[in-house]
């Protein structure tokens, strides 16, 4: 039922994240991730496990280490535990992009019941992940922000608690990588496979769209690095990317529709 939101926005012949049918693992520490995610807007999904689902912020600006930064943190669908491991690309639909696993680990509430916390709009929880550790706390704004983002009482903020594992340091451009595959945008688009990479066409226009773009061309130059030289019935058929010039080549899509 939690999940009704997440299976409603997609269509699971279309997409290669988890449909959400397996059941809830139990008897463990509770799992945390962030997914940093280029789609229409790059922002990194916070997600803490909760009665069988991943409770989840969308945070566009990511997670701040630093107590006096408070992070705008959209509350979006409960997402199925098994998503918290993905990493890839969705090709089509709803989050069309490319999708990082950031960070993970286990988190720990500060507050005996979880459903309270979250109805009164305050959640102090301990996290423990490559990344993120410490204290933080998740607070609801009480639609502050919901005029520009159209949120209404999904606003919340992520704000870092004062502890070891705060400070000054940016941890998105200091750690920005994968910590499942340890690469970059570029490498998760690189490592997919054929028919998901030439189908992929996920943002268009604007800054994101232009971006994208630029992912998807230093993806190619990776691609066809790491194929080398066609040799053989390996590379028959296959569309490759085109062999850089020297400077600046155009941007290209590497297919067109
Ligand atoms: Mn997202």
């Amino acid at each position: 039922m939690a999940l009704e939101e997440y299976k409603r926005k997609r269509d699971f012949a279309k997409t290669p994240e988890p449909s959400g049918s397996v059941a809830a693992r139990k008897g463990r520490e509770l799992f945390f991730c962030v997914q940093k995610h280029l789609a229409s807007h790059l922002h990194y999904d916070l997600r803490l496990e909760h009665d069988g689902v991943l409770l989840s912020w969308a945070v566009p600006k990511g997670p701040s280490l630093d107590t006096s930064v408070k992070r705008l943190a959209m509350k979006v669908e409960d997402h199925p535990i098994e998503y918290g491991e993905f990493e890839g690309v969705i090709p089509e639909g709803y989050g069309a992009g490319i999708v990082m696993l950031w960070d993970r680990g286990s988190w720990t509430p500060e507050s005996a019941d979880v459903d309270a916390a979250l109805r009164k709009g305050d959640l102090k929880f301990t996290l423990n992940g490559y990344k993120l550790k410490g204290s933080w706390v998740l607070v609801r704004t009480g639609g502050r922000y919901a005029g520009a983002r159209g949120g209404g009482d999904r606003a919340w903020l992520l704000i870092k608690h004062r502890d070891d594992w705060s400070g000054d340091i940016d941890i998105t451009e200091f750690a920005p990588k994968s910590v499942k595959s340890g690469g970059d945008f570029e490498d998760i688009l690189a490592d997919d496979t054929p028919a998901v990479w030439t189908s992929n066409r996920p943002a268009k226009g604007g800054e994101t769209g232009a971006m994208l773009a630029a992912i998807i061309d230093r993806a190619a130059k990776l691609k066809a690095r790491r194929s080398g030289a066609p040799s053989g019935n390996a590379a028959r058929g296959q569309r490759r990317a085109p062999a850089p010039a020297a400077g600046k080549r155009a941007r290209k899509s590497p297919r067109k529709k």
